[in-house]
């Protein structure tokens, strides 16, 4: 049992995840989402999608998801822009896999009013041998070893610097991954009480 009732339905939620492949952010997304009533945005979810119905966005995201490198962020921006002016997004969001960058966490300015102010962020950490562990058994098509290990370096290089990014803007918060998944999130349902 995860706990009790969901938040007034009148807030807006606005939820980043952090955190490198495998830490189980969209797990854990996924069910706060369902919490807080407002809908989980996976950014590889939706190139993937993107990818299989051949758009193109997809055509200029293949090549770079295929290899473990990041997409540009120019498509991410706008596909992420587009995608929370949607008549679902009006309560909030979660996103999963957004802002993967500097430049992608800058421009949640241009989404929101006050930018990273409007956000809660958790930071998910999980060590790297229980992340390959993980991500192998997973076995979705880029998650052979040699692409994992080129994914949890590209999180190290492009993504990790936005725990700081964030910490700087007193909006992160640090959530242990390496446990029981209920535990993880009565943790992540605390914080999100405790901002309202
Ligand atoms: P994981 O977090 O397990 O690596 P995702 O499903 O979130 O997997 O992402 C898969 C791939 O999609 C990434 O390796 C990357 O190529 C691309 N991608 C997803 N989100 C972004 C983003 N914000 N910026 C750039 N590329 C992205």
């Amino acid at each position: 049992m995860v706990d009790a009732k969901a938040p007034a339905t009148t807030m807006v939620a606005r939820v980043i995840f952090l955190g490198p492949p495998g830490a189980g952010k969209g797990t854990q997304a996924e069910r706060l989402a369902e919490w807080l009533r407002v809908p989980r945005i996976s950014t590889g979810d939706m190139l993937r999608e993107h990818i299989a119905q051949r758009t193109v966005i997809g055509r200029k995201a293949a090549e770079f998801m295929t290899d473990g490198h990041l997409v540009p962020d120019p498509v991410l921006i706008e596909m992420i822009a587009d995608r929370v002016a949607a008549d679902d997004c009006t309560r909030g969001y979660i996103f999963d896999g957004f802002p993967r960058t500097v430049p992608q966490a800058e421009a949640l300015g241009t989404i929101t009013p006050h930018g990273a102010d409007d956000f809660l962020v958790f930071s998910v950490h999980v060590p790297q041998e229980v992340l390959i562990r993980r991500l192998v058994k997973r076995g979705r098509e880029d998650d052979s070893e040699p692409i994992v290990r080129k994914r949890l370096e590209t999180y190290d290089l492009a993504t990790a610097p936005l725990v700081n990014w964030f910490q700087e803007r007193g909006r992160l918060r640090r959530v242990d991954g390496d446990r029981d998944v209920d535990d993880v999130q009565r943790e992540l349902r605390a914080a999100v009480e405790a901002t309202r």
